[in-house]
């Protein structure tokens, strides 16, 4: 068997299948399916309430699913597997759990009370007991990875919206973690400070991290995702190569979307 083959049988880094979510009488993921692999660039988009966030935070255990399966790097969220039944994971359980994934917000999120450095530090500190002179010397080396090696010492309020964005980013990756989402990271930036936030994606993607972006960007999607799924109302509408689904959407509501959008 090559190599290859074997390749594509590693476990799914996210699993969907029939995973449906309600809060209350509203039924807002009305059974998505879809598969991320390792090392891929997965971007979702969709119109604003499709369900796009709501789906991220399903696989960040911020939400439970009200039915269906989901799973990440073949664990299902929320319950350990043991002898073929399932049990509800402890908080203890989910925390561990979440530390092996990074998520990223359209709002940064920082501490405002704590430098870059501060900020980028205090999960490895706090969480994994890690001593502050390695995770401050990892934290360095993770700015300046963002580009942000000489604004270490910079509160979020003295720096630009792009570059609280680039910490966020450095934060996230401090926990070293095996799957990053990305809500929106540029909806809230000035144009002009798009650029060097995608940039700091692109780079990660190159470096082989598994990657789920729900984005605008299209130029983004088309350059460096492996797929692109549209989301509509709480169902997959079309998914594809981000060339294929731009270029040749085969559904009116995708053609609708991105004649609005491109
Ligand atoms: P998107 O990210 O695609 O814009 P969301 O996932 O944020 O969509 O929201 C989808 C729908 O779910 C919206 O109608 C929103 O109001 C609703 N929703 C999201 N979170 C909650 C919640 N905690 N309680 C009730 N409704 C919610
Ligand atoms: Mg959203």
């Amino acid at each position: 068997m090559t190599a290859g083959k074997t390749a594509s049988k590693a476990v799914p880094m996210v699993k969907a299948e029939g995973v449906h979510k309600s809060f209350g009488t509203a039924h807002i993921l009305k059974g998505i399916d879809l598969e991320v692999a390792p090392g891929e660039v997965f971007c979702l988009i969709g119109p604003s309430g499709s369900g796009k966030s709501t789906f991220l935070r399903c696989i960040n255990h911020l939400e439970q699913v009200s039915a269906g399966r989901l799973s990440v790097d073949g664990e299902l969220v929320g319950y350990r597997e043991k002898n073929g039944k399932l049990y509800e994971l402890r908080d203890r359980e989910v925390a561990a759990r979440r530390r092996d994934i990074g998520m990223v917000f359209q709002r940064f999120n920082l501490f405002p009370h704590m430098t870059a450095l501060e900020n980028v530090m205090e999960a490895p500190v706090q969480v994994k007991r890690e001593s502050k002179a390695g995770a401050r010397e990892r934290a360095r080396k993770l700015l300046d990875r963002v580009g942000l090696g000489d604004k270490t010492g910079n509160y979020p309020s003295q720096l630009s919206g792009g570059q609280q964005q680039r910490v966020a980013i450095a934060r996230a990756l401090a926990m070293e973690p095996k799957l990053m989402l990305f809500d929106e990271p540029t909806s809230a930036l000035d144009p002009e400070l798009v650029g060097d936030v995608l940039d700091v994606m692109k780079d990660l993607a190159a470096d082989g991290m598994t990657m789920v972006v729900v984005t605008h960007e299209m130029g983004f999607a088309r350059e460096v995702g492996d797929s692109l799924v549209f989301m509509d109302d709480g169902v997959v509408v079309e998914s594809g190569h981000p060339r294929d689904v731009l270029t040749k959407p085969q559904h009116e509501r995708t053609k609708s979307f991105l004649s609005k959008v491109l």
